[in-house]
């Protein structure tokens, strides 16, 4: 139980259970849209609601996220279900509007977490705060990055940390669009093992038919959440179309799943 003292801090704070499932859409689209997936996310192992309202897109021209709009959706959608809401931020006027409007989770993106200036101007915003931080995996495998991240949060006073696996980017095309690098997460345990560890097998996967393996994977490996893109019409989805799957499919997962309950 010792070694996940910071997990059992902030799921107990909050009043999560193990694994934490992080839910819902690549990006919020309108509000309708946030608020169905999160009626139809409520009452299932998702207790927490996921949406991105800054979108990094790696070459322009793709829809970049509706922007602070957003916020105001996902405090509707927590009011109506009661789920948690998280989404990404980028700098420290997406941490000032993101506190503004009580998100409790905010997690810093994988096209983020390469950039100490920019990490460090977050940390700086935060300061001190007592919300939940998740920090991607930087693109590229660099454990140094990553470390380096969680290190100026940490500096930062900020307790209630995780990090979240998203995979790496390669040269290379592989079956999954991010690789998965299964030994640096737990090399960088070695370094913070107090710190939860999330999967996001979607951003890894890059499509549907290889999620529920890599959840099985994370599971097994003992992670402690999965954080899973959900949209009631994936195909149609504007970002992320190829990977998402629906809250019926999700809900299917978790029975099948083989899920360790106990925090080792
Ligand atoms: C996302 O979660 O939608 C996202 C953009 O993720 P990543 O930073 O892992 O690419
Ligand atoms: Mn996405």
């Amino acid at each position: 139980m010792e070694n996940k003292k910071e997990l059992r801090n902030w799921l107990d704070a909050f009043g999560l259970t193990h694994p934490l499932v992080i839910a819902g859409p690549c990006s919020a689209e309108t509000e309708e849209q946030v608020l169905k997936i999160a009626h139809e996310l409520k009452d299932t192992d998702a207790t927490v609601l996921r949406a991105g309202i800054w979108k990094p897109r790696t070459r322009p021209g793709n829809f970049e996220g509706v922007g602070a709009l957003g916020l105001k959706w996902l405090q509707k959608a927590k009011e109506e279900t009661g789920m948690l809401t998280t989404t990404e931020v980028a700098n420290p006027t997406h941490v000032d509007l993101a506190l503004k409007h009580d998100i409790d989770i905010l997690w810093i993106g994988a096209r983020t977490t390469v950039s100490p200036f920019i990490v460090q101007e977050i940390a700086d915003a935060l300061k001190g705060t007592e919300k939940v931080v998740l920090v991607k995996n930087p693109v590229n495998p660099d454990l140094s990055l990553w470390l380096g991240a969680v290190e100026r949060l940490y500096s930062s006073d900020i307790k209630n940390l995780g990090v979240i696996h998203r995979g790496f980017s390669t040269y290379e095309k592989t079956r999954y669009r991010n690789n998965p690098e299964w030994q640096i997460p737990i090399d960088l345990q070695t370094k913070f093992p107090d710190l939860p560890l999330i999967l996001d097998p979607s951003h890894i996967a890059g499509n549907r038919t290889s999620i529920f393996d890599l959840c099985q994977t994370a599971l097994d490996l003992n992670y402690d959440g999965l954080m899973v893109e959900t949209h009631y019409d994936p195909d149609n989805a504007w970002s992320d179309a190829q990977q998402q799957i629906t809250p019926a499919t999700l809900v299917q997962y978790m029975k099948d799943l083989k899920i360790r309950k106990e925090i080792s």
